[in-house]
């Protein structure tokens, strides 16, 4: 039986959808004013993997998505760039969807625009007026936290503290408290807006969830994710919108919330010129690579991206891509070996997705396997099956490029001349281009890294 650590609940709750098999899963998606980088894949990459698990084990997981294509953020770069917002958040939006497919997150049953819900939008907003949870003052709508008696319920607080200094807080004078949050926005001139019933303005950053949700699934669904910092204050405002309005609760029966990454033990910032995007990630690594790094932590912890840990990732990698081959040469099959690892697999992902056994329990696997000259069929299929949910292994064989072919034989002839410094500078150009070669009794042998070693 799965089950999932519930951030509303702080404990693993065995999983049962409300109806049957069938799975609304809701996940906050990237405002697009910027490019994708390798903390939001993280995000994206694990929620790919959850939905997938979902989807293996026979439910049938509607994957919702929000696409915020408005917000400050956007209007601020685009008056930065002297461009339209709308024409920014199409461009960064496409380029989101580039990295994703490059990522091999393929789960995403439907992106929902903001800017295709601002009739929802304001219904909800309406509806808050008309029970008294919002008000008006000269510059929107806001919601009155202390009108909800559950503010705070979900994350355990109902005020900022320093670290949300990132967060984007509505400021105004004007506001009842605090930590009151805009609902609708009046328009300055020049920015983007829309003209409706309770006046010209945009949508506040988290009401687009809640109208999107809501118009998609209805006032209660069964997962709602997100990286970890959304959930003070915006999952939080979530609750206090959809709640406040309708009877059903809660609004999202789970919450799973993804960990931080970090580089080189520090927040990702532009400042501190760690920020790597998904773009120059895969400039250095495969992302097949990339996804067995992220799936090595749990998606609930925080993960160090380094040099080490990376490369420490493709050598595991490498170790199972190996074995997919030995599978193909040593054909003694023990079925029953396979059966007993592809339940122990399914038994660490039943526990709140626990990749991080579940991989320990292939590493275990081939080792045996190596131990009795095991490989076969029913281990290639198992192998097969689980990519169908990791995205991580190779297959075929890598084919050796002929520029590097021309180079290993070099080398060799160099070797042959016990001319050893210049065999290695050859060596170490050939890792430069995503190689390896190790030295054998039978040769050498080349093998395609997931990562160019520079
Ligand atoms: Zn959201």
């Amino acid at each position: 039986m799965l089950q999932i650590y519930n951030t509303l609940t702080r404990r693993k709750d065995p999983f049962k959808p409300r109806h049957k098999k069938r799975v609304d899963i809701f996940v906050c998606g990237p405002t697009i004013y910027d490019y994708m980088h390798i903390g939001h894949a993280k995000t994206y990459v694990q929620f790919d993997v959850i939905v997938k698990y979902l989807r293996y084990k026979g439910y049938r997981a509607y994957y919702l998505q929000n696409v915020t294509d408005i917000d400050d953020k956007i209007i601020k770069r685009a008056q930065e760039k002297n461009i339209d917002p709308a024409k920014l958040a199409r461009e960064f939006e496409g380029y989101y969807h580039d990295d994703e497919k490059k990522l091999g997150i393929t789960s995403v049953t439907k992106y929902a625009r903001a800017t295709d819900y601002i009739k929802d939008i304001i219904k909800q907003t309406q509806a808050l007026l008309k029970k008294g949870y919002a008000y008006k003052i000269s510059d929107g709508y806001y919601y009155d936290i202390t009108k909800f008696k559950d503010y705070g319920k979900l994350s355990g607080r109902t005020a900022l503290g320093a670290e949300d200094a990132v967060s984007r807080i509505d400021e105004s004078v004007a506001k009842k408290n605090k930590g009151d949050f805009c609902l609708w926005k009046f328009s300055k001139p020049d920015e983007p807006s829309w003209d409706t019933k309770i006046g010209r303005g945009r949508p506040g950053w988290h009401i687009e969830d809640t109208a999107i949700t809501e118009k998609h699934f209805g006032p209660q669904y069964d997962i709602h994710g997100g990286a970890r910092d959304l959930i003070f204050p915006h999952h939080e405002a979530e609750i206090a919108q959809m709640q406040a309005i309708s009877d059903k609760s809660p609004m999202a029966r789970f919450w799973i919330h993804t960990g931080f990454l970090t580089v080189d033990g520090k927040k990702m910032s532009k400042s501190l010129k760690n920020f790597i995007t998904v773009d120059d990630a895969l400039k250095n690594y495969d992302y097949k690579t990339l996804r067995f790094f992220y799936l090595s932590s749990h998606y609930h912890s925080p993960i160090d991206f380094t040099d080490e840990s990376i490369k420490s990732a493709q050598h595991g990698l490498e170790r199972l891509n190996d074995f997919i081959q030995y599978t193909k040469i040593h054909k003694k099959d023990n079925k029953e070996l396979t059966q007993k690892t592809k339940q122990q697999f399914i038994t660490a992902m039943d526990d709140d997705f626990d990749t991080v056994k579940a991989i320990a329990a292939l590493f275990d696997f081939i080792n045996i396997c190596y131990k009795k000259n095991i490989g076969g069929k029913s281990a290639y299929k198992l192998l097969k099956k689980i990519n169908t949910i990791f995205d991580i292994f190779t297959f075929k064989k890598p084919r050796i490029p002929q520029n590097i072919t021309i180079l290993v034989e070099q080398r060799e002839k160099l070797r042959e001349q016990k001319k050893w410094s210049e065999a290695d500078q050859i060596r170490k150009k050939i890792q430069t281009l995503g190689f390896t070669v190790e030295d054998t009794d039978k040769g050498p042998i080349v093998k395609k890294l997931g990562i160019k070693l520079l």
